[in-house]
């Protein structure tokens, strides 16, 4: 943390920008203003240490906009990208202070719920679904509905995983709310993993 401080302040300094400009434009996305991929990773490092250390749990949210080539192939990537935008800022509006939402890539985002058992992740989630579908085209930028798939999984206080492991086990709920027919949240833990 230090270090990085101290680097975005050398490098601001060499570009005649303040360190806090230079910690948004290196660790936020471009389009949408939340937190981009590297940021992402960096926190859930974070996360994994304090988790193997504390044993508290935690539950990542992946939301992955659905069918979104169609919305490019119609309407053009300018379009697409004020509907993603519009997306972004209704999932950020529904974060708690607590949450970090971040652009995983391409049309998906993560949102890591420190301290969140898997229903409140529902909870959570359920109300971002609903708000998205409800997106108006004067938001979107065409008609729509736009809908979005959500995965969730709850990390419990005993489970040693990686990020890229637990990348995977929320990727894998995402992927059968796609399956289930998107517009749909479903939620994973351990125990469904294991059984
Ligand atoms: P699915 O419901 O299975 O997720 O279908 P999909 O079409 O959303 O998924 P697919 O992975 O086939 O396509 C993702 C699309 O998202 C393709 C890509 O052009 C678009 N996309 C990703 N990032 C951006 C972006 O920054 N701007 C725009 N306009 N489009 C983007
Ligand atoms: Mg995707
Ligand atoms: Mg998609």
């Amino acid at each position: 943390m230090l270090f990085r401080s101290i680097s975005f302040g050398l490098f601001g300094y060499l570009l005649g920008l303040n360190a806090e400009k230079i910690e948004v434009l290196v660790l936020h996305d471009k389009l949408t203003g939340l937190y981009n991929r590297h940021y992402l990773i960096e926190h859930m490092e974070q996360l994994l240490a304090l988790h193997k250390r504390y044993k508290k749990r935690s539950s990542l949210i992946m939301i992955d906009l659905d069918h979104f080539k169609r919305v490019n192939d119609l309407y053009g990537h300018i379009i697409g990208d004020q509907a993603l935008k519009a997306v972004a800022e209704c999932v950020r509006q529904h974060c708690r202070a607590s949450d970090v939402l971040a652009r995983h890539g391409g049309e998906e985002f993560i949102i890591i719920c420190s301290d969140s058992n898997i229903q409140e992740s529902r909870q959570l989630a359920e109300p971002i679904r609903e708000s998205v579908e409800q997106l108006r085209s004067e938001t979107l930028g065409f008609p729509g509905p736009q809908t979005v798939s959500i995965g969730a999984y709850e990390l419990s206080s005993d489970e040693e995983l990686s990020v890229d492991q637990l990348f995977s086990r929320v990727d894998k709920a995402l992927y059968r709310a796609k399956e289930e027919g998107r517009n749909k949240v479903v939620i994973s833990t351990q125990e469904q993993v294991e059984k």
